[in-house]
């Protein structure tokens, strides 16, 4: 049988670091990463069939737990009929119509293959929709890998250390501006000193990249507010939260609305999928019909589609879903919470709806800088021992535990164990 450490080696020959995105490395917690061989629901299983209850759940698109029936099904059909034409298929068509029936405010969408690629086009097109150049950020939010995004990003970027990734050239980074999370006046700072330039301030409504961090009261309101003063587009990035907080998403669960929004992840039921979307005078800046070009030899794809349109239509009909994963996720929060209460385990849970993050630091979390503050170290060490008790969790401080209406009360009894003992061995 082939083992995990075997694969690595041989990986790290052909594969820069042994792995095709930096955080699966496992790196930072100065491990090396399991290979997986399957999934199915709650669970994950390695090359050598070992069996976890899984709370990485693809870095978050399975929402609905792995390799559910009815999106194989659907993918299943779709494979028969062709794996891609370049040209329009009715599954594009379907499931822009079901975002936009979704979405409050959401008119059109443009289907892209990655998170990466619709922040990118979003970005484009605020430029090209406000004629003016510059970009506000948050400190340890991350929107993909593009240029003018690889500026104080979060994700696999913190975790690396480097604050700005080499190759990034001077004066794109230069056109962006960063902000510190959950405090306004920053933001009303870098729009005083640049007056009618900035075309969009994008956020990820939830930071979910530098652990799990929630917006404070009014904070997202005020910044719809102060861009609006401005002239200036909101972009919400909902690549993690989109699909996930509620079927609107950020939009719906808090009320405010953006000018774009982005997706992934959920968007694509497992398979490479990206979005942007927003009203139609905006979107129809887009080519063929506007002047902002962006385009895709494989952006629709129709086996791609057919896996998001699966899952996207079970969560637009059945509510419980959310329910069940908001539930679920409060318990385990709860008792973890409880847990390092009893055993003096200096642990800070922040969590909003399914998505939680357990932060090793003294105090609460709520932007990059408190984030910073965690001990990474004993991150490590909680990791190594849930991955040995049965659980695999992020392998990086900085990332989201993510909850799927697979997990069942028996999974989140048995990670609660873990943790106990996991806990009871870090107070020793
Ligand atoms: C994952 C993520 C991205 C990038 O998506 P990819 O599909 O990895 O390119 C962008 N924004 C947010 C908020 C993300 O979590």
């Amino acid at each position: 049988m082939v083992n995990s450490q075997e694969l690595f080696e041989r990986a790290k020959k052909v594969i820069p670091g042994g792995v095709n995105s930096p955080v699966r490395a496992f790196k930072a917690v100065n491990s090396n990463p399991l290979f997986i061989s399957r999934a199915k629901g709650s669970k994950i299983y390695d090359v050598e069939e070992t069996e976890y209850i899984d709370y990485v759940g693809s870095w978050g698109p399975m929402i609905l737990g792995h390799n559910n029936e009815a999106i194989l099904k659907s993918v299943e059909k779709a494979i028969c009929n062709g794996l891609s034409f370049g040209a329009p298929v009715e599954a594009e068509v379907q499931i822009a119509e079901l975002i936009t029936e979704m979405v409050p405010g959401i008119e059109m969408v443009r289907m892209v293959n990655s998170g990466t690629e619709a922040v990118m086009s979003a970005i484009r097109l605020a430029r090209g929709f406000t004629k003016r150049d510059k970009i506000i950020k948050f400190e340890g939010c991350y929107h993909g890998h593009s240029d003018s995004m690889l500026v104080k990003a979060g994700s696999g970027v913190l975790t690396a250390g480097v604050p700005d990734s080499m190759g990034v050239p001077k004066n794109v980074a230069a056109d962006t501006l960063t902000a510190i999370y959950n405090d306004i006046a920053s933001v009303e700072k870098l729009f005083a000193e640049n007056k009618n330039e900035i075309s969009a301030v994008i956020i990820e409504p939830v930071a979910a990249n530098m652990g799990v961090i929630a917006p404070k009261e009014d904070f997202l309101r005020e910044l719809s507010a102060l861009c609006k003063r401005n002239g200036t587009l909101l972009i919400f990035d909902e690549v993690i939260t989109g699909f996930r907080l509620a079927k609107g998403g950020a939009q719906e669960y808090f009320g405010v609305s953006a000018d774009i929004v982005t997706y992934g992840k959920i968007i694509g039921g497992g398979m490479p999928v990206g979005a942007y979307a927003g009203r139609r005078e905006i979107m129809e800046c887009v080519a063929p019909v506007g002047g902002v070009y962006q385009a895709g030899t494989l952006s629709g794809n129709p086996v791609a589609m057919a896996a998001g349109l699966a899952q996207l239509e079970i969560l637009r009909s059945n509510e419980q879903v959310y329910k069940h994963i908001n539930a679920m996720a409060k318990i385990l929060g709860d008792g973890i919470e409880l847990l390092a209460q009893k055993y003096n385990v200096p642990a800070n849970i922040n969590r909003v709806g399914s998505l939680l993050c357990v932060f090793f630091a003294e105090s609460v979390v709520t932007n990059y800088a408190e984030a910073k503050k965690s001990d990474t170290v004993a991150y490590a060490k909680y990791f190594k021992s849930m991955l040995k008790k049965g659980i695999y969790l992020a392998p990086s401080q900085f990332e989201a535990m993510f909850v799927s209406s697979a997990h069942s009360e028996d999974d989140i009894k048995n990670t609660l164990n873990a943790i106990e003992g996991t806990f009871m061995e870090m107070s020793k």
